[in-house]
């Protein structure tokens, strides 16, 4: 039994290295455009800073010419201050353009579609962005494989190829629909060497069995949102047993710590690769061999900007991005509400894509019930918008059995849609918490200028 399991993995071994059977398994996969798509980005990486320019050059003109002539909200607003197409010649006239933010894509968002958006393909992606805001961006196919293309070269920056046995601690929400059902604890899928386990059932009771379960499994990554990863760093550190050693692990959406990401290190006796990325899909950034952050300059332009002026690397200010390949929807000169410095210097790795820093927590902390841990992802929100749209959102937990919502809202709610919000935050946790909702007039930024989108006071135990 043994021989021939060993045998097919010599055999899948070998055939993988014939080349145009790896490229059909991999259009299986992951769509015929992949695969070239893929490569092109991995040759990118080699480019030097004038190729940079050169790439960002051509596609920002693109879409600009593009977003001038097929997009009513940018016809409107370079028309109302007075930009004619042929006065953007390159890149060094972005600064000439106005910014947008995410309040006036969310209080019209059809007017940032293009006219001719079908012929793009665009899918919808919900985001509640980093400060619960709920939004929704039309992204082109074309654009959705080259993301995915994107979160390939992190994963390989991280040490890991298409073979590698994956874990994946996160919620099955929206787009993880049909890989794991929501009351299964964790789910294997052994052709595809992946495991994922259910973080919405993560609890005193259930621990043992997922550390039990990932220890069996042998991830060579793990992949997860860093709260979640330091619960389980904290329970791996009283419960040194459980041997679980993956090759790496890659954090997502939450800007980490160092003294976080050295506990998730020594828990788990690996490195951790950061990848920073939004929905939008107009900045990325990953962690090199060196850990610095390089921004994946081919997706979109960063720049940072402190009261409407462009700061000098190593200054702090917001993240301003224009994206270079979304025709459904371009989000130029877009304000991203994340703050972050450009870093002078190259990066000891040989890369010559800029490093950025992005700052401050995106203020997200675990809520905690009688049975289990919680992170809020945007699905909630976005299941909450459904009920009624509103402007801002924050959680707040003060004791383990109650939880305040707090909202910001365009419209006044009546009892019933109340009733009907109040009851999907609540199924959300299970039904172990009590919900009420508080309407306020604003939420408050943190000192680093951050929303705090989850705060809860509530200690973890095991
Ligand atoms: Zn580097």
């Amino acid at each position: 039994m043994l021989q021939k399991a060993s045998m097919r993995r010599w055999g899948s071994r070998v055939l993988s290295t014939i080349p145009w059977l790896r490229r059909f398994r991999m259009a299986r996969h992951m769509g015929a455009k992949f695969e070239p798509c893929y490569r092109a980005i991995r040759e990118r990486e080699g480019f030097t800073t004038e190729q940079i320019r050169t790439y960002q050059n051509e596609h920002f003109l693109r879409i600009f010419r593009h977003a001038y002539d097929h997009v009513p909200a940018y016809r409107d607003l370079y028309a109302e201050a007075g930009i004619r197409k042929d006065a953007i010649c390159s890149i060094d006239d972005i600064d000439e353009l106005p910014c947008i933010d995410k309040e006036e894509v969310k209080a019209n968002p059809e007017s940032f579609l293009a006219e001719n958006v079908e012929q793009y393909r665009p899918r919808i992606n919900k985001t509640s962005g980093s400060t619960g805001m709920p939004l929704n961006i039309w992204v082109d196919e074309d654009l959705a494989t080259m993301a995915n293309a994107l979160l390939w070269r992190h994963m390989n920056w991280a040490g890991l190829t298409f073979r590698s046995r994956s874990a994946y601690v996160e919620r099955p929400l929206g787009y993880m629909e049909g890989q794991i059902n929501e009351t299964d604890l964790y789910a294997a899928d052994r052709a595809r060497k992946n495991l994922t386990i259910n973080t919405a059932l993560i609890g005193p009771e259930t621990l043992p069995k997922i550390c039990s379960t990932l220890a069996d499994f042998k991830a060579e990554v793990i992949h997860g949102h860093p709260n979640m990863l330091l619960l389980l760093s904290e329970y791996l550190r009283n419960n040194p047993h459980y041997r679980i050693r993956p090759k790496c692990i890659t954090l997502r959406s939450e800007k980490v710590t160092s003294d976080e990401r050295r506990v998730i290190e020594e828990a788990f006796g690996c490195e951790t690769f950061e990848l920073f990325s939004q929905w939008e899909f107009i900045c990325f950034a990953a962690d090199c061999a060196h850990h610095s952050l390089h921004h994946f300059f081919d997706l979109g332009i960063v720049d940072v900007m402190k009261d409407a002026k462009r700061v000098n690397p190593g200054e702090i200010g917001e993240l301003v991005c224009t994206g270079l390949h979304n025709y459904s929807m371009p989000l130029i000169r877009y304000k991203t509400g994340d703050l972050g410095t450009i870093k002078e210097g190259k990066c000891p790795c040989g890369l010559e894509m800029p490093v950025i820093e992005i700052h401050g927590s995106r203020g997200k902390d675990l809520i905690v019930t009688r049975t289990g841990y919680f992170e809020v992802m945007s699905g909630l929100p976005v299941k909450m918008q459904q009920v009624k749209p509103f402007r801002q959102i924050q959680f707040v937990q003060k004791d383990m059995d109650r939880l305040e919502v707090k909202i910001v809202r365009i419209e006044d709610l009546s009892q019933e849609e109340i009733e009907r919000m109040k009851r999907v935050v609540s199924e959300y946790f299970l039904d172990q918490l009590e919900v009420s909702i508080a309407f306020v007039e604003d939420i408050p930024r943190t000192e680093a200028m951050k929303y705090k989108y989850v705060e809860s006071s509530v200690p973890w135990r095991f």
